[in-house]
């Protein structure tokens, strides 16, 4: 390449990076794939290595990508917290191997999954979890100690305690929580997160820790960055001492291994298992076990010299569009999925994506019948890359301007890229709002599910979620799926759900933008469904984690002529209208280890648990002399005897929620 062309790339190239850098670090929200951003970095590296008179002094490839944001309070890191060099191939990982040998001399090294999440540092003094950051731009990261807080596999006391422990592992969302966040936001009309990886940062770096909470972070330590009072001299050992100290997510490792060869084969064993994670990997990481011999070999001011990141390449394969399927949503957001030919991609059978709205499809150019490029990197929600070709006589494709099921004209909101149809009365709509009411975050109707809910409709015995209240068991014993045993559970359980507090119905009643956690803000601020229904948008976007179009969405709800008569409905039957109020925060619980046995009348157990992290408290799941006091619900077995045994106390839910609220508050009016 000619010197001035160099020049005008790498210029370029770095913008590009800077720009890719600020969408995926801070907004959470990268436009190209984790795989063009590392081919772009490496074009760019090539670039600097035979025109280094052109490298900027801040270029990317020089520096951890993120910073810190203003949102937190800073955390200045004593042990950097670096990134990793990447290879992409046995090649590449061979040449990092012989630069590590010709300094060391066949040094051991271990072999681990490269998880795809966001790094992040946990600090314990004297066994205590005191701090937790984010790696902002290595130097200085985001306090974010109350959200890691919620992470019930972050131990906030170690069995043993070191005078001062600074650890280092990647959080991340497991798969199954990210499919259902993506889920609840399709519905809601807000665009969803890109991957979990995504997820977990925008999970995380949240103002509201209850927020974190209800988004199911979980955790892989990887790393002792710091410790003192004991003597460490490998990662193996100091594995092996995290797991013995009370962490239950240490990284799986490999043992020692020495030669390109097992390097290879370990990473071939990865990539082969990937498929099976419960959660996303990018890669795989060699690092030097011992820390003598990573002293040797040094860092640059990004990346140690001493670990190398093998880095999976996606998988894109050409298949022919099909069809093009509506789905609509239980808020009226018509979503095209596209179905095409079967196609195998990171080990899974493919045949749909989302095509999400008309912008994307416009900007693909997709039409009917084209051959396009479908990639599923283990880490994404298989999706639509482009379209390589037209088939002859292809027209553009248009979303309707009727609803394909009921007929109603199709609008478009000015501020998004959602279409809907408006008809609150649309049966396919109607039909995912029942399923969103009874659902067991929502109302918790067990036996309703989508067959026999359909069979319900088909008898024209369920027009509105509020039929569901009417229903008795001679209804019911007319359909072929019930019996006697199973028609008596569903009216019980749809009796049940009246009693639930009011955080769960509104939530159920599937409010655009509204999930569990901001319900919950909202009955927090305003425990009654009238005071909801009474509330100005201002005083609905003061309350915290709730902004301006949230607000809108909930005074638009509760304005329409639709919901006021659903709601006055579900009064009429005896819904409870007001909050039990569930949530703490504080140290009320502080020093104190709590055990929870049985089913609790309310609560979930997640969000038991997730009250006493709030609280400063420890969750056990065993009773021991150290228990402070176990809540007991229905069922409670062997943890209850065992109490009684040792004589800790135990309570109720009801006492438990008075101990952290301070007051005697679980009083609903029907
Ligand atoms: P990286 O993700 O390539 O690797 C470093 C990170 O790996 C560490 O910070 C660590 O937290 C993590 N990690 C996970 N498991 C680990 C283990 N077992 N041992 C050690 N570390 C482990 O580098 P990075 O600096 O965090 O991010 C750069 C990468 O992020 C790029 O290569 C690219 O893939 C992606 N990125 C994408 C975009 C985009 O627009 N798509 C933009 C910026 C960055």
């Amino acid at each position: 390449m000619k010197k001035n062309a160099a020049k005008q790339r790498m210029q370029q190239l770095q913008t590009m990076l800077e720009l890719y850098n600020v969408q995926y670090y801070e907004l959470d929200n990268p436009t190209v794939s984790d795989y063009e951003y590392d081919m772009r970095l490496r074009e760019l590296e090539t670039l600097e290595e035979q025109f280094p008179e052109y490298t900027a002094q801040n270029s990317p490839t020089k520096h951890v990508g993120g910073t810190a944001s203003q949102t937190f309070e800073k955390v200045q890191h004593t042990v950097q917290m670096m990134s990793l060099q990447d290879v992409f191939s046995f090649d590449e990982m061979d040449l990092f191997l012989e630069r590590c040998d010709a300094v060391l001399n066949k040094p051991a090294f271990v072999v681990e999954p490269k998880i795809d999440g966001l790094s992040v540092s946990l600090e314990y003094r004297n066994g205590v979890f005191v701090r937790g950051s984010t790696r902002g731009d290595g130097m200085v990261g985001e306090d974010v100690t109350e959200n890691l807080r919620t992470i019930l596999n972050i131990p906030q006391k170690l069995q043993y305690a070191p005078v001062f422990l600074e650890v280092r592992g990647e959080v991340y969302m497991p798969r199954k929580s990210f499919y259902t966040l993506v889920e609840q936001q399709e519905a809601n009309g807000e665009m969803p997160f890109k991957n979990p990886r995504n997820a977990a940062a925008g999970s995380l770096r949240q103002k509201n820790a209850a927020i974190t909470a209800a988004r199911n972070l979980d955790i892989w330590i990887f790393n002792v960055q710091q410790v003192e009072g004991v003597t460490l001299e490998s990662h193996l050992e100091s594995m092996a001492f995290l797991e013995k100290i009370g962490f239950s997510k240490v990284i799986p490792h490999s043992k020692a291994v020495y030669t390109p060869d097992e390097i290879h084969r370990e990473i071939e064993v990865i990539g082969q298992a990937r498929g099976d994670y419960t959660y996303d990997t990018d890669g795989v990481v060699v690092k030097i076990d011992r820390f003598s011999n990573r002293e040797e070999m040094g860092t640059t001011a990004k990346v140690p010299k001493w670990a190398a990141a093998f880095k999976f390449p996606p998988e894109e394969k050409e298949t022919t569009l099909q069809e093009i399927i509506l789905s609509i949503g239980r808020t009226g957001v018509i979503t095209p999925v596209a179905v095409f030919d079967p196609l195998q991609l990171a080990g899974t059978e493919v045949t749909r994506a989302t095509l999400h709205n008309q912008d994307f499809i416009t900007e693909r150019d997709i039409c009917l019948g084209d051959r396009i490029v479908v990639r599923k990197a283990g880490e994404i929600i298989p999706e639509v890359l482009r379209s390589v070709s037209h088939s002859v006589n292809a027209q553009p494709y248009r979303l309707p301007e009727a609803c394909p099921v009921c007929g109603t004209a199709t609008v478009r909101d000015s501020k998004e890229a959602a279409l809907r149809c408006p008809n609150p009365n649309c049966p396919a709509q109607l039909k995912k709002r029942i399923i969103h009411f009874v659902s067991k975050d929502a109302m918790n109707i067990d036996g309703l599910g989508p067959q026999n809910l359909a069979l319900l409709q088909e008898k024209g015995l369920v027009h509105s979620v509020v039929d569901l209240y009417y229903l008795t068991q001679t209804d019911l014993l007319q359909l072929e799926r019930f019996a006697d045993k199973s028609a008596s559970n569903l009216i019980r359980a749809i009796e049940a759900s009246k009693k639930n507090s009011l955080d769960r119905l509104i939530y159920a009643l599937g409010i655009r933008g509204i999930g569990i956690q901001t319900a919950k803000l909202l009955c927090e601020q305003f425990p009654s469904m009238e005071a909801i229904q009474n509330a100005t948008q201002t005083e609905i976007a003061a309350i915290d984690g709730f902004g301006n179009a949230l607000a809108e969405s909930v005074v638009n709800a509760m304005a329409q002529p639709y919901m006021q008569q659903l709601i006055a409905q579900l009064r009429d039957v005896g819904c409870c209208m007001t909050y039990a109020v569930t949530t703490a925060q504080g140290n009320c619980l502080a020093g104190q280890t709590v055990v929870l046995t049985g089913t609790l009348p309310t609560l979930k157990r997640k969000d038991a648990e997730a009250m006493i992290l709030r609280c400063s408290g420890k969750v056990s799941s065993s009773v021991s002399k150290k228990t402070s006091f176990v809540v007991a619900g229905e069922s409670a077995g062997s943890k209850l005897e065992k109490a009684k045994t040792l004589g800790i106390p135990v309570i109720t839910e009801a006492e438990f929620l008075n101990k952290i609220h301070g007051k005697e508050e679980i009083e609903n009016e029907n």
